[in-house]
């Protein structure tokens, strides 16, 4: 029980690709815990909710990669400006806005992801495929913040094809902007999904409860 998440981590390492970076989403769970991780060697974290994520950033070590991957309200961004290592779910103008105007007050260039919404679910959340060439010409603007790829969700469902098709559709978005906007990052699959997203061709998993067990 002990090395359980050790072991969970060391398993997802051994199947997947060496370019595929894994975030231990880490939301929810202990302290106690995410050290648990750490101390088998992983050192990026995802969180879902600012406050949680400063808490911890605060009582573990200072060489974590704290990665915000929850949607982000404007006026928390201040909070984590100092620290996080990358936004994933950046899904407005404003929002670049905000996120450029405290990375400047830290004197820090903050990488952002954009989110596209890919899945049948209505959500508020996530750009539509239709705003983003405006939303990456805009960022070009904004001198502390550094856009470097794509985050997407894919449906909630049984149907491996629904899964299949919606990362494909983000996989295709993700190499044609890849190359103008220096592109780096395409940030998709979680623990339910992931195998399907790196065949897609995802360099970025979230895992949770395949590292930390379930979340009640
Ligand atoms: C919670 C969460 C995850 C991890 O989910 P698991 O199914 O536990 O792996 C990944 N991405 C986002 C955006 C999440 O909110």
């Amino acid at each position: 029980m002990n090395n359980s998440i050790s072991n969970n981590i060391n398993k997802l390492l051994s199947e997947i690709p060496d370019y595929v970076k894994i975030v231990a989403v880490s939301k929810t769970k202990s302290i106690e815990l995410i050290n648990k991780a750490y101390n088998s060697g992983h050192r990026s974290f995802g969180e879902n909710k600012i406050q949680e994520m400063v808490r911890k950033c605060e009582s573990l070590p200072n060489d974590i990669e704290w990665h915000m991957i929850g949607h982000v309200q404007r006026n928390k961004v201040k909070y984590m400006a100092s620290f996080v290592s990358l936004i994933h779910g950046v899904d407005s103008q404003k929002l670049l806005i905000e996120i450029n105007k405290q990375a400047k007050r830290y004197n820090r260039i903050i990488k952002c992801l954009l989110q596209v919404h890919i899945s049948k679910e209505k959500s508020k959340f996530g750009l539509n495929r239709n705003n983003l060439d405006s939303i990456i010409e805009f960022s070009k603007s904004l001198n502390n913040i550094d856009v470097c790829g794509l985050m997407g969700m894919a449906t909630f469902t049984d149907d491996l094809s629904i899964i299949d098709d919606e990362f494909k559709s983000l996989k295709n978005l993700y190499d044609l902007y890849k190359t103008n906007n220096n592109f780096s990052i395409l940030s998709m699959g979680m623990s339910n999904d992931y195998s399907i997203a790196i065949n897609n061709g995802s360099n970025m998993i979230r895992i949770g409860s395949k590292i930390f067990g379930n979340r009640i």
